[in-house]
C-alpha cells in the first residue's frame, strides 16, 4: 500500500504556506530548554515548598521515594538484602587430609554409620564424600558429608 503524500500546507485564499526553517530555527535563540541554566534546583524550583518535610538522606520530600542512589531506597535495599544471603552461606571447609573418597573404600562402609566432622550430622557412611581412613573398621565413622567436603 503506497501511503498518500500530506498535501502541503495553503492559506485560506489557496496559497501555499511556505514554511521557512530559518525563520523557525532564529525564534529560538532566547535560552536553552535544557541543561544546567535551565535546571531549577531546590528554592530556584517553582515547585519547592519549605514547608514540606524531606528526607534527611537524600532531601527528596517525605511522601516520595528515595533518590536511586540513595543509600534508603529500594533498590539498594534489595541489594543490602542480596549480601546478607551471601554472608549467611558459610563455607565450611575441613581439613580432609587423612580423608579416603568414599567411592573407593564404599565396600567397607555398608551399613556402617558415620558423623560429620564439619556439620556435626549424623548420616549412613555410604553417603558421605569422605571417610577418615583410621576409622574403616569401626562403626560409627569419622566423615565429611557431601555439603562439607
Ligand atoms: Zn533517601
Ligand atoms: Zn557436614
Amino acid at each position: 500500500m503506497v501511503k498518500p503524500r500530506r498535501q502541503p500546507l495553503r492559506y485560506e485564499d489557496g496559497t501555499f504556506k511556505i514554511i521557512d526553517k530559518f525563520k523557525q530555527n532564529a525564534g529560538r535563540k532566547g535560552g536553552l530548554t535544557t541543561g544546567a541554566t535551565k535546571a531549577r534546583i531546590g528554592a530556584s524550583n517553582g515547585k519547592y515548598d519549605a514547608s514540606r518535610a524531606r528526607r534527611e538522606c537524600c532531601g527528596v520530600i517525605s511522601t516520595r521515594s528515595h533518590k536511586s542512589n540513595c543509600v534508603n531506597h529500594r533498590s539498594q535495599q534489595f541489594n543490602a538484602l542480596k549480601g546478607l544471603r551471601k554472608e549467611s552461606i558459610i563455607i565450611t571447609k575441613v581439613n580432609s587430609e587423612d580423608y579416603l573418597k568414599v567411592g573407593g573404600v564404599i565396600s567397607w562402609l555398608y551399613g556402617v554409620d558415620a558423623n560429620c566432622i564439619g556439620c556435626n550430622q549424623n548420616l549412613k557412611a555410604p553417603k558421605a564424600a569422605k571417610v577418615h581412613k583410621d576409622d574403616l573398621q569401626k562403626n560409627p565413622v569419622r566423615a565429611i558429608c557431601r555439603k562439607c567436603a
